[in-house]
């Protein structure tokens, strides 16, 4: 489990199980009855709707119980002074600051892990139960054994950076720390790829599929994108997962095209090639470091809103905490949890924005595969509804769902998108394209 702090942006092809806020039930089923199935481009059997359904309630659940657990969790352990007494316990221990620092980040890490872990359980148990998982739970918990190894290694030495950053710029650290965290978030995005093989195997995407690798390469020769094939990868994710993906990550000399062997094989090769070209569409568009802009823009304003509400909630709660400033290791603390609820509440922002650059990279990928397979509609809308099914997508979600959880748009309107859009029609050309 990682600890997420710092706003980003999502740039996978929309397959992922991501956390959901509240839902509103009666506005949910007046969203179903106003709208005609009929003229649906994307469409789940009977059984599997239902499952669907059911799934994408238990997913509002789970991810707005699980905010708000760990808000709760946060102000517990600072309420009951552990936070204070874990911060006089690690200068006991250890007279060098920085290793009482690591000892003091690692244990809070370990704490949220372990509190976080009850919902991360019901949350693969639901998986399982609904055919989306495959993974074991022996090799679930070394997953998360691992994931929790990588916070620590990564995690706790970044927290005591930025918490140096507050002792030694008492009244400006929120500037100095988004200066900080701006470069870090790139070396992260640079570094990502170079993670992965910690959870799953990688193998030369020709090894198993060099069809499949001749057709992206026309893909990739349209576009322009310098991706050769020795950079184009197929991820064991059969053992783990019935999802299915394909996405462009890293970048510079980490950058690689990852197709799921969930994927290759199992969906008609044209459709995976539309899921690279919309993947292809973040790169060509410039959408990473668009989005590390933004992002950067974010963290700034979140930052300096943040070092003030925390310095009022020291002074509000700080004595009966223990907290008596900010650049204190308790102080950091009341900072983290700020800027966390910061992160929860400004989510529609980051998300609106995610699903701006979405649409428009659907937009791209299906113009890119144009010329390339018989019907980029047919494709589209096909490629669609097999990530739908396989990740059993509501159909309708909730718009106000939509509106504050989602990163891409819904499966339903990226595929209504795809049925009329054909800017060929009548001798036109697309947006990106120009033929
Ligand atoms: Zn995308």
């Amino acid at each position: 489990m990682a600890l997420v702090l710092l706003p980003g942006v999502a740039l996978t092809a929309g397959g992922e199980v991501s956390s959901r806020a509240p839902m509103d039930q009666t506005a949910a089923q007046e969203a179903r009855q106003t709208q005609t199935t009929a003229q649906d481009a994307y469409t789940l059997p009977p059984d599997k709707l239902a499952k669907a359904e059911a799934l994408s309630r238990i997913r509002v659940v789970l991810g707005f119980a699980g905010t708000l657990w760990y808000f709760v969790f946060f102000w517990l352990l600072l309420a009951t002074r552990m936070v204070a007494r874990l911060g006089y316990w690690a200068q006991r221990v250890t007279a060098r600051r920085w290793l009482e620092g690591l000892l003091f980040f690692g244990v809070l890490i370990v704490a949220f892990t372990l509190a976080g872990l009850p919902l991360d359980v019901y949350g693969h148990n639901v998986s399982l139960e609904y055919g989306i998982s495959v993974q074991g739970w022996w090799s679930w918990l070394g997953d998360a054994a691992k994931g929790l190894g990588l916070s620590l290694a990564i995690g706790a030495p970044v927290l005591l950076l930025f918490n140096w950053v507050v002792f030694r710029w008492p009244r400006r650290y929120w500037l100095v720390g988004w200066a900080v965290a701006v470069p870090l978030t790139v070396l992260g995005a640079f570094a990502a790829p170079l993670l992965d093989p910690v959870f799953n195997k990688f193998e030369p995407l020709e090894k198993s599929n060099p069809a499949l690798v001749a057709q992206l390469e026309k893909v990739v020769a349209r576009t322009g994108t310098d991706i050769p094939v020795d950079r184009m990868y197929l991820m064991k994710a059969s053992a783990k997962t019935n999802g299915l993906n394909a996405y462009v990550t890293g970048v510079g000399a980490t950058k690689r095209v990852v197709v799921w062997d969930t994927t290759a094989g199992r969906i008609p090769n044209d459709e995976i090639l539309f899921i690279f070209a919309h993947e292809s569409g973040h790169y060509v568009l410039h959408h990473i470091p668009l989005g590390l802009t933004a992002s950067a823009v974010g963290t700034f304003l979140l930052f300096w809103v943040c070092a003030g509400v925390a310095r009022w909630v020291v002074r509000r709660w700080g004595p009966r905490w223990d907290v008596f400033a900010i650049p204190s290791r308790p102080g950091f603390v009341v900072l983290l949890l700020t800027l966390s609820v910061a992160s929860f509440v400004t989510e529609p922002v980051s998300n609106a924005f995610s699903r701006h650059i979405e649409h428009q990279a659907d937009v791209y990928g299906q113009e890119a595969i144009h010329g390339i397979v018989a019907d980029p509609q047919k494709t589209t809308v096909a490629a669609f509804n097999a990530l739908g099914a396989a990740w059993l997508e509501d159909p309708h979600p909730n718009r106000f769902l939509v509106f504050w959880a989602y990163s891409h748009p819904s499966i339903q309107s990226r595929a209504t998108f795809a049925a009329h859009y054909d800017p060929w029609a009548d001798g036109g050309h697309g947006e990106f394209f120009k033929q």
